[in-house]
């Protein structure tokens, strides 16, 4: 293999000149796409990721409490079950030594490029490859894999004064860890499935923590427990075991799909489960009344937690849900809406819990297609759109895993990824049988594709709900979720539908030819 002079910055390894798949992301998307295409026989592939190590954002997310809100039997590889689960839900370090260890037995790592960051990617017409500038150097592959996902980037609240605060300030999904909470007033900002998680962990040890409420989340009762010493013997030795726990968690959350999407009304025991849940955690009525959201269970994404109540309900806890308007160097500034009193109240650590670029992927705007435009110039005009929430029309070989209306609110997005896995492989065969140099999909099938999805989007809990929620775009379009089952996702990316792609064949002469195949 031919090597670039800049060295790829985690370690001594350099880039190639040339790949023929250059995978971007070293999550559960990347990872399970660079198993499976070493398991398909196309070894030809590179893997570049901006951390250290596997794990995306199991690595990134390291707060106190940090575990899935789906059971690790559902939300770990098909093709690589974990006999060593502790818990039914895993805590974050678990799954992040999971996805190492899948990584460490697959042998595909010596394609991985850590501490390597993509700057700047384009699809060059004339050659038919994607040139790809990163931070360790540049690199040209003819198919790009981007599987950077949903929540890598941390979305900071635009509020006025916060980069003038004095104090420690950081995201959750960037937990400084050689801060010391004890002993301190803390704030955390933002009231989502993160903020719950690490709530009620910093609660035990902070003098003060304000938590500022924005919208009160439906909150359910989270049925976790450590699994018995005969569940462990079981899972190690009864291969099948784990395949039977795996799909009686599938099957009972497919029967959310339906509340979900077109019969909100079926949620309503949950609704019921959830407003105990207050009742259960909290006995003060003016507290209970804060938390109680006002939208219809669903429209947001549910959250689980037996602890997060009683925290709130803790007498260092103060929840404030009077809207901020300043953070100053020492503190943060709060308007009573009633009274328009402003209090200020002072703090030493700000923790930000305000979530991710889900509807605007930052990668976007550093993926240039076949007239030079940015995949997010396109996305401002259209809002995130695909085909299959995998490939974009102008876009040729360019495959998206966790892409446009992929997102689940019930399910285990490892499912959405490995259906994805699937449908790529599908094309990279088809395309190597047939000499294809390139695809993308037709306006056509593009437009197609949306409108059914928007179409359906009209009667879902998360457009009726009375929520505003970052499912929805600045357009008020839902383009994160997936409306439909799981199971007829991965029907319709069983394989690679041809027929729908512009198509750039490769003849054994230079000359290549452009046809519509469909
Ligand atoms: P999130 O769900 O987007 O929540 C962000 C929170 O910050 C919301 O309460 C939001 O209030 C608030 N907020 C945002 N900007 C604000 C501002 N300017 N001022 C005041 N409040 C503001 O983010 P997240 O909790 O990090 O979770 C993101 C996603 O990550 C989840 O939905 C889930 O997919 C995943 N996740 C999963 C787990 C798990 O499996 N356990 C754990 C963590 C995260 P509003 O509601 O008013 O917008």
């Amino acid at each position: 293999m031919t090597t670039t002079t800049s060295a790829a910055a985690a370690g001594t390894e350099t880039l190639p000149e040339h790949v023929r798949v250059l995978v971007v992301g070293a999550g559960f998307a990347g990872l399970g796409m660079a198993i499976k295409l070493e398991e398909a026989g196309q070894a030809d592939f590179l893997v570049v990721d901006k951390g250290d190590t596997v794990g995306g954002t199991w690595r990134d997310n390291t707060y106190p409490g940090a575990a899935c809100d789906v059971p690790s039997q559902l939300y770990s590889f098909s093709f690589a079950p974990n006999p060593t689960w502790s818990r039914s839900f895993s805590p974050q370090p678990e799954i992040h030594a999971y996805l190492q260890d899948v990584a460490q037995r697959a042998g595909v790592l010596d394609r991985f490029r850590f501490g390597t960051t993509v700057q700047d990617a384009a699809w060059d017409t004339e050659d038919e490859v994607w040139t790809v500038v990163t931070s360790a150097g540049t690199v040209t592959a003819d198919v790009l894999i981007s599987g950077s996902g949903g929540l890598s980037e941390p979305k900071d609240p635009d509020i006025k004064g916060i980069d003038g605060f004095t104090g420690a300030i950081f995201h959750t999904a960037r937990w400084d860890h050689d801060v010391d909470l004890t002993g301190k007033r803390v704030a955390v900002i933002g009231t989502g499935a993160s903020a719950i998680q690490v709530i009620p962990e910093i609660a035990k040890t902070v003098a003060h923590l304000g938590v500022y409420q924005r919208t009160a989340p439906w909150v359910m009762p989270r049925h976790d427990r450590a699994y018995t010493g005969i569940e462990r013997l079981g899972f190690r030795y009864l291969p099948g075991l784990q395949k039977i726990y795996r799909s009686a968690i599938y099957w009972g959350r497919e029967t959310y799909v339906p509340g979900f999407t077109r019969v909100p009304k079926i949620l309503s025991p949950a609704q019921t489960m959830a407003l105990g849940n207050i009742r259960k955690g909290i006995s003060d009525p003016e507290l209970q009344e804060k938390v109680t959201p006002d939208f219809q269970i669903g429209c947001k994404r549910i959250l689980i937690s037996n602890t997060y109540y009683p925290a709130l309900a803790q007498d260092n806890v103060e929840v404030i849900t009077d809207g901020i308007t300043e953070i100053t160097p020492t503190g943060i500034v709060t308007r009573d809406a009633r009274t328009n009193e402003l209090r200020e109240r002072d703090i030493d650590v700000l923790i930000v819990a305000t979530g991710f670029f889900t509807t605007d992927q930052p990668i976007a705007h550093h993926i240039k297609g076949r007239e030079g435009r940015t995949l997010g110039d396109v996305w401002a005009e259209t809002g995130m759109t695909s085909y299959k929430g995998t490939t974009a029309a102008g876009f040729p070989n360019l495959f998206q895993i966790v892409g446009a209306n992929t997102g689940l609110g019930h399910s285990s997005m490892v499912f959405m990824i490995e259906s994805q896995i699937a449908y790529i492989l599908s094309a990279l065969q088809q395309m190597g049988e047939r000499g294809i140099a390139a695809v993308e999909p037709t306006q056509a099938a593009q437009a197609a594709w949306n409108d059914d999805l928007q179409r359906r989007m009209k009667r879902t809990v998360w457009s009726t709900g009375g929520c505003a929620s970052w499912y929805l775009d600045e357009h008020g379009r839902n383009t994160t979720l997936w409306p439909r089952t799981t199971f007829a996702f991965r029907g319709l990316l069983r394989s690679f539908d041809i027929e729908q792609y512009v198509v750039t064949t490769r003849s054994d002469a230079p000359t290549r030819t452009k046809e519509h195949v469909a």
